[in-house]
């Protein structure tokens, strides 16, 4: 489906990306985009009415001083400030320093989910920023964006970014083909992800593990990284450091917790390294949670 993109209008309520440390506390970095609807489902806010809005300088009375970076219906969509600078959608000094902001029609139809997916699939690809979608409620205390799913619109977005790119998004980065087994491992309050030897272990169940598999490849990341070599005997209790990044895909029934104890973390450090406020936050279905950078 074709859809129209105007880029008529500049939002004047913007930050300039340079200045992004100083207004906000964090270069603009890109790690994903916020998505909002910019009102309740059925309350009648119309295309014209929300722009008006984004577009009102904030120095004008009565302004509120906000905008995004799109707007989003089915068949059109708007810029309003460039991806290299930060818009004011978020209400979160990082939220709007860190995340492209994408504002979409309430009416939840299929048709402004496909055009969504096919405007975010085009900056991906334009601005090579991370494919991770938060919704609006994870920076502050609001609703937006209602109903919209964005497992739904990441999935339709990857196939729209795949048909652009001609190749199929690369597999999540590490994925374990299985949830541990009955290793009796114990939980240290640490920040470097280390496996404590015991009886049996070897570096390919390690590999395996943390890294998916125990390819070559693999094992030799994690010696490298231990300086030892593949022959090595592993004794027990000695530990083996995992050489990062390692990243876990969402899924249910994962929770914060659930996934530092795989780990051996605390979980109030996992949540933080994740800007996630505590170890309850809401985390969501397909996107990834950093284990160590
Ligand atoms: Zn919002």
């Amino acid at each position: 489906m074709a859809y129209t993109m105007d880029e008529t209008h500049n939002s004047p309520n913007f930050t300039p990306g340079a200045d992004c440390p100083a207004a906000f506390g964090y270069p603009r970095n890109i790690i994903g985009s916020t998505i909002h609807h910019w009102d309740e489902k059925n309350s009648g806010a119309t295309w014209a009415g929300t722009l008006g809005t984004l577009m009102n300088d904030y120095r004008n009375p009565g302004s509120r001083g906000v905008s995004a970076h799109y707007m989003i219906e089915t068949g059109r969509a708007a810029c309003l400030v460039s991806v290299a600078d930060a818009a004011w959608h978020s209400g979160n000094p990082r939220g709007n320093a860190q995340t492209v902001g994408f504002e979409l029609n309430p009416d939840e139809s299929d048709g402004t989910y496909q055009t969504a997916a096919e405007v975010l699939a085009q900056v991906w690809r334009d601005w090579g920023i991370p494919h991770d979608l938060f919704p609006h409620r994870d920076w502050t205390q609001t609703d937006c964006p209602g109903g919209y799913d964005l497992v739904r619109l990441r999935r339709m977005a990857e196939v729209e970014f795949a048909k652009l790119t001609g190749v199929t998004p690369p597999a999540p980065p590490v994925k374990p083909p299985t949830k541990p087994g009955p290793a009796k491992r114990k939980t240290y309050p640490v920040t470097d992800i280390n496996w404590l030897v015991e009886k049996g272990d070897t570096l390919s169940k390690i590999s395996t593990f943390y890294l998916g598999d125990a390819s070559a490849a693999n094992i030799k990341r994690i010696t490298d990284y231990n300086g030892i070599t593949a022959k090595t005997v592993l004794k027990v209790g000695d530990r083996i450091w995992i050489p990062g990044p390692l990243y876990w895909i969402i899924e249910a029934p994962d929770s914060i917790t659930s996934i530092a104890a795989r780990y051996g973390l605390d979980p109030l450090y996992l949540a933080r390294l994740n800007n996630l406020p505590n170890q309850w936050a809401t985390i969501y279905i397909g996107n990834s949670l950093t284990i160590k950078e």
